[in-house]
């Protein structure tokens, strides 16, 4: 099995997350090999640099529950975005 990074959660099975790396919603199951973003031209790793769909659609209560596969879902409507990431 993948070894775990250490934090964050892993997601699994065909739970959506949210990845900051490009603002994208995909399901866990779409990672790419090593637990890369689905999305091609976005290295962010999923669990470290995702956040649960379910987790950000509770902050973000515009958004659909289930997300658009390509669409971007920026934090930037003005709510305080504070969910205990370390930005880099
Ligand atoms: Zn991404």
């Amino acid at each position: 099995m993948m070894k775990s990074a250490g934090h964050g959660k892993r997601p699994s099975g065909t739970e959506w997350v949210w990845c900051m790396g490009c603002l994208r919603a995909y399901r866990a199951t779409e990672a790419r090999r090593g637990g890369l973003c689905s999305y091609s031209n976005c290295d962010a790793l999923m669990g470290e640099l995702t956040i649960p769909w379910p987790e950000y659609q509770t902050n973000h209560p515009h958004y659909p529950a289930e997300p658009e596969r390509g669409k971007e879902y920026p934090p930037n409507d003005g709510e305080s975005f504070c969910l205990g990431i370390s930005t880099f």
